[in-house]
């Protein structure tokens, strides 16, 4: 028999539970779908676009290897799907289609019209949990219900897991060569804004597992002293490879237990620490599944719809500019802009200050993030916003608010980050470097092309908490 698989989020030949069920029922085909309307509509960066397509060119080069054609087909919206692939599959002789879950609003919706339309034509479908180690769903509170705080979540995520959860499954053995050619990949496509993506990610499955091992053998064990300071590199930068699914979520966990001989929460702290973020990755899908409105725009804390967030082109310019007169909040919009990626750290501290000091809705910093991350997510991005804007689970309260100023001093203490994306600050002293025009409306005379403090800290930040504050009374 004949089996189409439908590669999405899951752009790999290794570890693929999709690919490897379907290649064990019989002959594959697979297929990758370019959909230029819905990406537009989920503000799908250039940067993370132009990834994804080079990576589909090298699993096409890598299933060519195993007689597996991969096909390339332009369906503009989610909507489309269904059809073309029914069409493809008829044309093909294709018994059944093969894909993993994916668990956004719209993606869920594209996925049961597939199924329907493959069930009246009497095909089979076929879904598996591949992008997730646990299924969502599985793992609830006592009463049922599901998860909204973190750490409970993981205590009954480690509680459930079994070794066979995180065991990465089989490769597909190479197959009689069938008689269809595989199309062209539109790489050019979509050209990146920022530079060097290929280097530091080269788009392909065996470059991903060089950097885990090479993380995992030499740096995670220091991971949790070194994962706040943006000037190391302290964390992995795995995120490109695993959003485009180039990795699994199963090779990066079985990699990190192994390393720490099979536990979990206990055992070297840098391997724990490391394991725990990729629960809070999988935290995050979880609560796509159970609450779909923060799919749809909405606040996970319902209430917070109602606070009257400001607008403000000007300021809204200068933080999307790294313009702010913060020199560590200017210093990673630059570098997110430059190279599509923002150290975590920084991305709480952007994401805080916009929603927080600046007040402006912390929708406008999620789909600025979404626009140039080469890592862009909507669980991880949507969850990381909301618990920075205290709108979100488990979110930061909402009088708790960074400081950038200490931020700075703290995480970046001789300014190393800060002299390389805010060049025209490089020659100032670690102590003036953190704010160099505090208190000052301009230097208009003075050495340093450097705007002052666009906002005052300690008011704006009585602004935001009365604001929250008012929504109780
Ligand atoms: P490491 O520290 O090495 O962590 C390993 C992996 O764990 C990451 O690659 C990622 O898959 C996962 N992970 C780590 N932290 C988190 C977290 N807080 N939430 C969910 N998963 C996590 N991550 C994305 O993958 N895509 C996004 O669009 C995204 N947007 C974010 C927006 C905001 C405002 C915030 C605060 C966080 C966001 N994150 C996002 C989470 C986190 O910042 C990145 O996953 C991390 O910086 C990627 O770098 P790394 O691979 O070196 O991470």
């Amino acid at each position: 028999t004949r089996q189409l698989v439908w590669f999405r989020t899951d752009i790999r030949a290794e570890d693929n539970k999709a690919l490897y069920q379907a290649s064990q029922a019989g002959d594959v085909v697979g297929v990758y779908l370019i959909q230029p309307g819905q990406w537009a509509n989920h503000d799908d960066s250039p940067n993370k676009l132009f990834f994804s397509l080079s990576c589909v060119a090298s699993l096409q080069q890598r299933l060519a290897k195993l007689n597996i054609p991969l096909l390339v087909k332009e369906a503009v919206y989610y909507s489309d799907s269904a059809e073309l692939l029914l069409n493809l599959a008829r044309s093909l002789e294709c018994q059944g289609i093969w894909f993993n879950d994916e668990y956004g609003v719209n993606e869920q919706n594209r996925d049961r019209k597939v199924i329907e339309a493959f069930d009246a034509a009497g095909l089979s479908s076929h879904r598996f949990t591949d992008a997730v180690l646990v299924e969502p769903g599985r793992v609830m509170t006592g009463k049922g219900e599901a998860f909204k705080v973190f750490t409970p979540f993981k205590k009954a995520v480690y509680r459930h897991l079994r070794p066979e959860d995180w065991m990465p499954c089989p490769s597909p053995s190479k197959q009689t060569s069938l008689d269809i050619a595989s199309d062209p990949v539109p790489v050019d496509r979509y050209t990146p804004t920022a530079s060097n993506i290929l280097e530091r990610w080269e788009p392909d499955e065996a470059s991903a597992h060089k950097c885990l091992n090479d993380f995992i053998e030499s740096r995670v064990q220091r991971y949790a002293e070194q994962r706040d300071f943006p000037a190391l590199d302290g964390t992995s930068s795995l995120s490109p490879w695993l959003v485009a699914g180039v990795l699994s979520i199963r090779q990066c966990f079985d990699a990190a237990v192994c390393a720490n001989n099979g536990e979990l929460d206990s055992g070297n702290a840098g391997i724990t620490c490391w394991l725990g973020e990729l629960v809070w990755r999988e935290f995050y899908k979880h609560i796509l599944v159970a609450f779909p409105r923060v799919s749809m725009h909405r606040p996970f804390q319902v209430e917070t719809d109602k606070l009257s967030w400001r607008h403000d082109s000007a300021l809204q310019e200068a933080w999307e500019s790294g313009k702010t007169g913060f020199p560590l909040v200017d210093a990673a919009m630059r570098q997110l802009v430059a190279t599509g990626w923002m150290h975590n750290r920084l991305r709480m501290v952007t994401a805080m200050f916009l929603s927080k000091n600046l007040m402006l809705d912390w929708r406008i910093g999620e789909r600025f993030f979404m626009r140039h991350l080469v890592d862009g997510d909507l669980a991880a991005n949507n969850g990381g916003w909301q618990w920075s804007a205290s709108t979100g689970t488990d979110a930061a309260p909402y009088f708790r608010m960074f400081n950038p100023v200490s931020q700075s001093e703290k995480f970046d203490p001789d300014g190393t980050f800060i002299r390389t994306w805010v060049p025209e600050l490089a020659a100032l002293d670690n102590k003036a470097i953190h704010q160099p025009l505090k208190g000052k409306t301009g230097d208009l005379f003075g050495a340093l092309d450097y705007p002052a403090p666009i906002v005052d800290h300690s008011a704006s930040r009585q602004r935001v908490i009365e604001a929250f504050k008012g929504l109780r009374s």
